[in-house]
């Protein structure tokens, strides 16, 4: 139970939290984005930031009535606030790879800088923007906080990754729908047909499956043809390297089917040719492989005989925040999640915390934790193996999407994303 300090403390933080209202978009902010590229460095321990250049980009498509993040989800957190009143305008949580390096081994001994992007909308009058970081508890402290006025900083207009962008199915107003973009990499400039035919696939692949299927219409979905000068992407174990629009390699953190790119600046400057809210990069290759950070990106191959479930699993990391539910498989990490804290990914818990999880769709007669035997193989409980680890991190279901290639979505996990087609979207 909660000490009557603490409770009379809540009911004053809530009093004092101003969130800009529903009506309010307008009153705040222009259109056009206010975009931030930033510079993180540190080691496993240590982290800083630093600006590397401030942008005004063209599209915001976010949703101009859910200006608060809703979920708290993710590594990180900024927040937009009025600098004169305080008021709270605008809240947005991601992951980094960064934070996920800041695990590795290498981490302990070496520093390293990684670029990252958070973007607002275009604000009216100055702002304080203020960067968190979840800290070893999974709170979110603040790490970096700076004012910054549209009408005196120097912006730069110009972007040098121009593309061709398409519309491939349109459903409403940008900031009424989940704005999904393909961008293309290691795609020649004699590929992009090919290159738009793989993304209608991937859209096919998406959409195939619940809780997309029954939710298509809450999505626009868009193209960009971004054209590399080489054809497919870095495989550092097999020496093969090649000048691709976006930077993208196998082997990150040394596992081989761990495709990503560290380059998220490119990323955002190929993205940025048209509406997005979620990125999703294909890559112009048949080796298995792929990733997805929550509100990042998630990028996967083309060609391989499974990118169907590739593709479905990436998307639910990047646009769900939904953690990885084996523990069967070699990964980079060393303690990905601390057993001491309830982990904020919503499939799955340490159980310190089950109450905000799923707890309400187990029934009864389920013993907590679920024995991984057959009778419960449909049963929505809690069973223990998750996280890349197979003791203390409990999953909601035997088998799911974001366990083995083989599953669909648990309803946990599809709970999940239907909240936050909901959040984008007039659905
Ligand atoms: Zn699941």
């Amino acid at each position: 139970m909660k000490h009557p300090v603490y409770i009379l403390m809540s009911l004053f933080l809530l009093c004092a939290f101003q969130p800009a209202s529903a009506q309010s978009f307008n009153q705040w902010f222009d259109e056009g984005v206010m975009r931030l590229d930033l510079i993180f460095t540190g080691t496993a321990e240590e982290s800083s930031y630093a600006i590397s250049g401030v942008k005004k980009e063209q599209f915001f498509s976010g949703s101009r009535t859910s200006l608060i993040d809703p979920f708290d989800y993710g590594d990180h957190k900024f927040q937009v606030k009025d600098a004169e009143s305080d008021t709270l305008l605008f809240s947005h949580t991601y992951c980094t790879l960064f934070r996920e390096w800041q695990t590795t081994s290498e981490a302990e001994t070496l520093t390293r800088a990684f670029n990252h992007v958070i973007r607002f909308p275009w604000p009216k009058a100055s702002v304080v923007v203020e960067i968190y970081d979840r800290n070893e508890a999974g709170d979110f402290i603040c790490h970096w906080s700076e004012t910054l006025n549209p009408e005196s900083i120097f912006t730069d207009p110009g972007n040098h990754l121009v593309f061709e962008s398409l519309d491939l199915e349109i459903n409403g107003a940008p900031e009424d729908k989940v704005d999904l973009l393909f961008i293309a990499e290691g795609y020649a400039a004699n590929e992009m047909d090919k290159f738009v035919e793989d993304s209608k696939r991937s859209v096919g692949y998406i959409f195939s499956e619940e809780p997309f299927k029954s939710h298509r219409k809450a999505f626009n979905i868009r193209a960009v043809k971004s054209v590399s000068e080489d054809s497919g992407t870095d495989i550092p174990g097999q020496g093969i390297w090649k000048n691709t629009v976006v930077n993208s390699n196998f082997y990150t953190f040394g596992i081989e089917r761990y495709m990503t790119t560290l380059d998220y600046k490119s990323v955002c400057d190929v993205a940025s040719n048209t509406h997005y809210d979620q990125i999703y990069i294909l890559v112009n290759t048949d080796k298995y492989g792929g990733g997805g950070m929550y509100n990042m990106y998630a990028i996967s191959a083309a060609d391989n005989e499974v990118s169907r479930a590739v593709v479905i699993h990436e998307f639910g990391h990047s646009f769900g925040g939904l953690a990885d539910e084996y523990f069967n498989s070699a990964v980079a990490y060393n303690d990905f999640f601390n057993l001491e804290v309830e982990p904020w990914n919503p499939n799955l818990t340490t159980l310190l915390d089950f109450d905000s999880k799923w707890k309400d769709m187990v029934s009864e007669e389920t013993p907590i934790p679920t024995p991984s035997e057959d009778k419960y193989q449909e049963t929505v409980g809690v069973y223990e193996g998750g996280g890349y680890v197979s003791k203390g991190v409990f999953r909601p279901m035997i088998d799911c999407r974001m366990h083995t290639n083989d599953a669909v979505f648990c309803p946990v996990c599809s709970r999940a994303l239907k909240q936050m087609i909901r959040h984008y979207s007039d659905l």
